[in-house]
C-alpha cells in the first residue's frame, strides 16, 4: 500500500457540503434546471417532429438518419477496457480488464462511462421521483436511445430498503433508538450461536468449516500483543510465537490489524460480554478506543489511513450493535463522523480524507457506514447517494456488472466483487440486470488454488447474498479450498498464509483474518435477498 499526497482535500472541505445543507439547495437547483431544460427540448423536439412531418419523403429520411446517427454515437467509440490500473497497493487491483468478457451482448460494455451512465444509474439510484423525472426529460432530449435500456423495468421493485430508509427517527431520543436497534438486530442476527450452528448447517458450512474457524480464530488469539492490538507485520514477536510463523506483512497499520483481528470474532458471535473469547474481544475494543483521536480516526492507521480506519470502524460498529454497550457508542459514531467528512465530494474514499475515492477504500467504509446504521448511529442523508455515483464512476459497462479500481483504469476480479457487494448495500435487488451479468461473470471466475483472498472474500458475500443456484456452485468449491489451505503445522496451524494478488502485504494475520471471515458468510451477514 502507497499513498499520495491528499492534495484535492479542498474539494471536500466545503461545510454546506458536509452538512448536507448546500447539497440540498443544489439538488433543487439541478431539477429545477433539469426540468426546465427537459421542458424546453421537449418543445423544441416536437416542433422538430412537426417539420420532418411537412418534409417530402426523400429529405425527411435524411434528416431522421442524421439523428439517428447521433444517438449511436454513444454506443460506438469507447469499445475497449482501456487504461491500466493503478495496482500499486493492497487494493487487490491487477489490471485485468474484463468488461469486454463480461458482457459481450452490448457494444458499449468495456468503454469508459459515459456520461448518460452517470445520468441514468443516478437515477436509479435517488429513489427520488421528482429528480427521476428531471432526468429523464434530460435523457429524451439528448435524444440517445441508450441510456433507456438501463433503466429498470417496472416490474423492478426494491426489496432491500435504500440505506437512507433506514435512518433511524430524529423524534426519538437515543435511548429509544438504541432500544428500537437492539430489537433488530438485522444484518447480525445470525451471529447468535444458536442461529450460528443453524445458518451454517442450512446455508452451506459444515463441521469441518466450522472447525476451520474456531482453529483460526485460536490462531488469532494467540498471536494478539498482551496490550490488545494485533499488528500485520510484527505479529510473530506477539504472544508464544517466537517468530515461529512466517509471512508477517509489509505494511505497518495496527489499526488495520485490529479491526482484522477483531472483526472474525465478532463475525462468529464473540463479544466482550459473552463466549469464550470475551478478555480477547475485550482488550482489543479497549486498544482501540484509547488509539482514537478526538477527530474520530485512529493514530496507528499508519500505512494504511483510511483503509484501516474503514475496518477498525467496522470493528467498532459491530461491537456495538451486537451489544449496545454503553462505551463503544461515542467511539462507533465519531469514527463514523470522521468518515463521513473524509468522503469526496465524488462519492468515494481514498487513502487520505478528501483524495478522489478508489473502489478498494470506499468499499470498507461502505460496510462500516451500513453497520452502523444497523446500531442506529447517525449517518447523514445523501452519504450512500454519493457513494451510488462513485459506484457509477468506476463501473466499467453500462449495466455496472464490472468494476475498476479507480475512473480510467481496467476492471479486475476483486474490484468487480467488492463494486457489486457495494451495490448490493446501497440498493440494488437481486433482479437487477448488472447484478445479474456481475455474478454470471463472477462464477466464471471461480476460486482456484493460489488465488486472491481479496477477491474471494468479496465475491463469497456477493454469491452468498444473491443465492439460489450461483451460490450452491460457488460456495462448496470457496469453503473446500479455505478448508484445505488452512496451515495444519507447528505454531502457523490454524492460520492461513498469504496467497495470491496483494495479500502478501498484509501479511499472515490479514490472510487468516480474510479467510475466516469467508468462511462465516453463512452466519456473519444476514442474506440482504
Ligand atoms: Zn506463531
Amino acid at each position: 500500500m502507497n499513498q499520495q499526497g491528499g492534495a484535492d482535500i479542498n474539494e471536500e472541505t466545503n461545510p454546506q457540503l458536509l452538512s448536507g445543507e448546500g447539497s440540498a439547495e443544489q439538488f433543487r437547483t439541478r431539477v429545477s434546471i433539469g426540468t426546465l431544460v427537459g421542458v424546453m427540448t421537449c418543445l423544441l423536439f416536437a416542433g422538430l417532429l412537426m417539420l420532418v412531418s411537412w418534409l417530402p419523403d426523400r429529405q425527411r429520411a435524411s434528416l431522421a438518419g442524421s439523428i439517428d446517427g447521433s444517438g449511436a454515437d454513444a454506443g460506438t467509440g469507447n469499445a475497449v477496457g482501456v487504461g491500466t490500473s493503478s495496482s500499486d497497493d493492497a487494493s487487490g487491483d491487477n489490471d485485468r480488464t474484463v468488461a469486454g468478457e463480461m458482457d459481450p451482448s452490448t457494444g458499449v460494455s468495456a468503454g469508459r462511462d459515459s456520461p448518460d451512465s452517470g445520468v441514468d444509474a443516478k437515477t436509479e439510484d435517488s429513489g427520488n421521483a421528482d429528480l427521476d423525472a428531471a432526468n429523464d426529460d434530460a435523457v429524451a432530449a439528448k435524444g440517445t436511445g441508450t441510456v433507456d435500456a438501463e433503466k429498470p423495468s417496472p416490474q423492478f421493485s426494491f426489496t432491500v430498503p435504500p440505506l437512507e430508509q433506514l435512518q433511524p427517527d430524529p423524534s426519538q431520543d437515543d435511548g429509544a433508538r438504541d432500544a428500537a436497534a437492539a430489537r433488530s438486530p438485522g444484518m447480525f442476527a445470525g451471529r447468535d450461536a444458536e442461529q450460528r450452528k443453524k445458518l451454517a448447517e442450512s446455508d452451506g458450512g459444515n463441521a469441518a468449516s466450522e472447525s476451520a474457524v474456531e482453529r483460526g480464530l485460536k490462531w488469532l488469539a494467540d498471536h494478539q500483543d498482551k496490550d490488545g492490538h494485533w499488528s500485520l507485520h510484527e505479529f510473530h514477536t506477539a504472544g508464544e510465537c517466537n517468530g515461529r510463523c512466517s509471512s508477517p506483512g509489509h505494511v505497518s497499520s495496527d489499526a488495520a490489524g485490529t479491526g482484522f483481528g477483531l472483526l472474525p470474532f465478532l463475525g462468529a458471535g464473540y463479544t466482550h460480554q459473552s463466549g469464550k473469547y470475551k478478555k480477547t474481544v475485550k482488550t482489543g475494543l479497549d486498544w482501540l478506543i484509547a488509539d482514537q483521536t478526538k477527530e474520530g480516526t485512529f493514530r496507528h492507521c499508519e500505512g494504511g489511513a483510511l483503509y484501516a480506519h474503514g475496518i477498525a470502524s467496522i470493528a467498532l460498529c459491530e461491537a456495538w450493535a451486537m451489544t449496545k454497550d454503553p462505551k463503544l457508542k461515542q467511539p462507533a459514531q465519531r469514527s463514523i463522523d470522521y468518515m463521513i467528512k473524509a468522503q469526496h465530494a465524488g462519492g468515494g474514499w481514498r487513502y487520505q480524507p478528501g483524495q478522489a475515492g478508489d473502489t478498494s477504500v470506499t468499499g470498507w467504509q461502505v460496510i462500516a457506514l451500513r453497520s452502523a446504521q444497523q446500531g442506529g448511529l447517525q449517518v447523514p442523508k445523501g452519504v450512500m447517494t454519493k457513494v451510488s455515483a462513485f459506484l457509477d464512476s468506476v463501473q466499467t459497462d453500462k449495466k455496472g456488472s464490472g468494476y475498476r479500481y479507480m475512473p480510467g483504469g481496467g476492471g479486475s476480479d476483486a474490484m468487480t466483487a467488492e463494486g457489486l457487494l457495494c451495490r448490493i448495500y446501497t440498493s440494488w435487488n437481486s433482479k437487477r440486470p448488472g447484478l445479474e451479468a456481475g455474478v454470471r461473470y463472477l462464477l466464471s471466475h471461480p476460486p482456484q488454488s493460489g488465488g486472491e483472498l481479496y477477491y474471494w472474500y468479496y465475491a463469497t458475500q456477493v454469491l452468498h447474498h444473491y443465492g439460489g443456484e450461483p451460490w450452491e456452485e460457488w460456495n462448496p468449491v470457496m469453503r473446500d479450498l479455505l478448508i484445505d489451505s488452512q496451515s495444519t503445522e507447528g505454531h502457523e496451524s490454524g492460520s492461513w498464509a498469504p496467497q495470491g494478488g496483494h495479500d502478501g502485504a498484509g501479511g499472515r494475520v490479514y490472510a487468516t483474518s480474510l479467510s475466516l471471515l469467508t468462511l462465516e458468510v453463512y452466519y456473519r451477514h444476514k442474506r440482504m435477498f
